[in-house]
């Protein structure tokens, strides 16, 4: 059987590599590009198993590439569902204190918004009382005015459609399975393709391995699940974060309201056994589960960037009462009664560097002028997607057009 040919092969078919997909067909109109996704269906994954909520920007440092795309991605997403007519809950979000000391904190992201650009209003316990009257904070709090809801489905549903409709060829059911001479062996046809572009979220690593990247880092999944109020029972006007730990990258346990309106509390950040550890045994793999569990072990016993309080903590909100527990602190009248459908959890691809044994706390890429990798496309790479995508394929055209043979770039 000789083998499909395309120009370009995109591997994963959540957001981000339906915007490379997408931006590689707008660059490249005659240019036969395909998009290989495991799955049954695109988005199956963190793309549609997030919170659904459009950051604002104030939360990363002005030198990262989260800040660099995170606000203008929040307007280029609104604007795009308002074209697309994808409801958008425009509801806003408070960040809260729980004492005098995360006041501090509440000041350094007030100082990270004022330098990014960010819209955001210092406000007294009082008038954060006026937004949200269950409120509960300490003095003090964040109104961030432009941070949205979206439903992520919605959105990829749509993505999909451009993309078949700009003439991507989309081949679900389709996993990369290894690297051939002159392309890609997936279940169903030999692919020789010209350029690969690796977006395969969970599996980005380990694809990256195959084309001599990603040494230093490996992915570790941690799991986000949620709670969901009683729609009936439960309102609330606006998202309400608490000042999380900024030396990890996770924003700690918060409210967010849904497109519609629903409430729910989540997501963790719970370390996950193997890569797609949704639930129970499924989807499990055990040359993945020894791997994974072997480095968390080793992060928990060395105490890797506070690794272990880390894990235990977020291990006791596998618990209702546990997870109510920790919302209680930023909302009066809180009935647990209320709060007991759980949400379908999503799984972070978070990088370690294995090197160091640190969480990378920004968006990570490799390539050369063969391939590219995308290796750590964590929140708010949802919202970052557009202007991320672009940015990605500048490099990729970089790569394709100037470099010399084998030269190797990336943002490390
Ligand atoms: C719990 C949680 C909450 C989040 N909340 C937010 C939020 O509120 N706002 C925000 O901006 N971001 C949020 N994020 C982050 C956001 O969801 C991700 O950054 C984004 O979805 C990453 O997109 P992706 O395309 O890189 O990955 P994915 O959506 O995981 O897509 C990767 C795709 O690759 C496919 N794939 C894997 N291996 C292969 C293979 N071998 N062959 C072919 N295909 C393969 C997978 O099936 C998958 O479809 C959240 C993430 C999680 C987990």
């Amino acid at each position: 059987m000789s083998p499909l040919t395309a120009d370009f092969a995109v591997i994963g078919g959540g957001v981000i590599g339906l915007n490379l997909a997408l931006e590689a067909k707008r660059r490249y109109p005659s240019a036969k590009v395909i998009l290989l996704e495991k799955e049954k269906d695109c988005g199956l994954h963190a793309s549609s198993r997030n919170s659904g909520v459009l950051h604002a920007g104030f939360y990363y440092t002005a030198d990262s590439l989260k800040a660099q795309f995170c606000r203008d991605g929040n307007r280029l997403l609104r604007e795009y569902c308002a074209e697309k007519k994808i409801p958008v809950n425009a509801c806003g979000k408070l960040v809260v204190a729980k004492d005098e000391q995360e006041l501090t904190g509440l000041e350094e992201l007030y100082q990270r918004g004022q330098i990014n650009g960010v819209p955001l209003e210092k406000i007294s316990a009082q008038d954060a009382e006026k937004i949200e009257p269950r409120v509960r904070t300490f003095q003090r709090a964040l109104f961030s005015p432009t941070t949205a809801s979206v439903n992520p489905k919605l959105v990829i549903a749509s993505l999909i459609q451009d993309a078949i409709s700009e003439g991507v060829d989309i081949r679900t059911d389709s996993p990369y399975l290894a690297r051939t001479s002159d392309g890609i062996r997936s279940k169903k046809h030999n692919f020789s393709i010209g350029y690969i572009i690796n977006a395969a979220g969970l599996y980005a690593d380990k694809i990256a391995l195959d084309y001599g990247f990603s040494k230093e880092y490996r992915i570790l999944p941690f799991k986000g699940v949620y709670l969901y109020g009683d729609p009936s029972i439960e309102k609330l006007r606006t998202n309400i974060y608490p000042v999380p730990n900024l030396k990890n990258p996770f924003l700690g346990v918060h409210f967010t309201l849904t497109d519609e309106g629903k409430v729910k509390i989540g997501p963790t950040a719970i370390p996950a056994f193997w890569r797609e550890h949704y639930q129970g045994f499924e989807r499990f793999n055990l040359q993945e589960s020894i791997e994974i569990l072997g480095r968390e072990a080793r992060l928990f016993f060395l105490n890797r960037f506070g690794f272990r309080k880390l894990a235990l903590q977020e291990m006791q909100k596998y618990f209702r009462s546990k997870l109510i527990g920790l919302a209680e602190s930023m909302v009066k009248n809180l009935d647990k009664k209320h709060y007991r459908i759980w949400g379908k959890p999503g799984i972070r691809a978070q990088l370690i560097n294995i090197k160091t044994d640190k969480l990378e706390m920004d968006f990570k890429f490799e390539g050369d002028e063969n391939s590219f990798h995308v290796l750590n496309a964590v929140s708010p790479a949802f919202t970052c997607s557009i202007p991320f995508s672009k940015y990605l394929f500048d490099k990729i055209e970089h790569l394709i057009g100037d470099n010399p043979k084998g030269e190797k770039v990336g943002n490390y």
